[in-house]
């Protein structure tokens, strides 16, 4: 009996952590849940309605199965203190290596870093540039560190990125806790590449877990990792009538 009640006790702090990390579920200030434990099930509810789960606010198995994925470190709900620019606004976007991993040789990483851009370059009017300058737009880098959403070894968290802006905007960042190939054992840095290069262009996570954009590692699949809402999406984000401008203001300063 004591053994269930200490499993069912690392259960919750396990889930506790994994709904701070992607659903902004707020501790109190002596790092305890709170007693009624109503933000803790809301946030639940909140993470099963995104993965298409029963709605029970509880831990079932289901729930914790999908919290073990392998996944983006990026929150699948926004804060709204972190807004940011939602696009670039220019169709010429420069990228830089500040760090390689020593799992694939670097012309590897080059060939797989570039094949990620190309899926998106082929959806939308954007080109991928490599560039060696200090103001290069996406920043890529391999590391183990902590930032903004810090890494957690090997498993669960296996990058991120930030979306477009000066600065850290646009960054990329890949666990290198975690083992990267070319093929589908370990992580596939190509798909995950493809995903992180999504959130720094400016798209968020789906829900549909055909888009690229669904915040779970899905391994190789095919050449095209797009689905036709991932399409529609940077085809929105990216075309002339969308944007952080609004059509208004366009249409009045002409
Ligand atoms: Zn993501
Ligand atoms: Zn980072």
């Amino acid at each position: 009996k004591q053994v269930a009640c200490l499993c069912s006790i690392l259960c919750r702090l396990f889930m506790q952590d994994y709904l701070q990390h992607y659903y902004h579920l707020q501790n109190d200030p002596l790092g305890r849940m709170k007693r009624s434990g109503l933000s803790f099930t809301s946030k639940v509810k909140d993470m099963q309605i995104f993965f298409g789960l029963n709605v029970s606010g509880r831990l079932d198995s289901d729930t914790l199965e999908v919290m073990r994925s392998p996944r983006c470190g990026v929150p699948d709900v926004e804060e709204y203190s972190h807004a940011q620019t939602t696009r670039w606004n220019k169709n010429v976007i420069t990228y830089r290596y500040l760090l390689y991993t020593r799992d694939l040789p670097r012309s590897t990483v080059d060939s797989l870093i570039e094949s990620a851009f190309s899926v998106w370059a082929r959806a939308s009017s954007l080109t991928f540039v490599r560039s060696n300058t200090r103001n290069a737009d996406i920043m890529v880098e391999f590391a183990t560190h902590g930032d903004l959403f810090p890494f957690d070894g090997p498993g669960r968290t296996l990058a991120h990125a930030f979306g477009p802006g000066s600065g850290i905007g646009g960054d990329t960042h890949f666990d290198d806790a975690e083992r990267w190939t070319a093929g589908e054992t370990g992580f596939n840095l190509f798909v995950v590449a493809a995903h992180e290069f999504g959130h720094a262009l400016g798209l968020k996570h789906s829900r549909n877990r055909e888009s690229l954009m669904f915040p779970n590692y899905k391994p190789f699949r095919s050449a095209n990792l797009l689905s036709s809402e991932d399409v529609a999406s940077i085809k929105a984000l990216y075309s002339k009538h969308f944007g952080c401008i609004p059509e208004s203001y366009q249409r009045s300063s002409k």
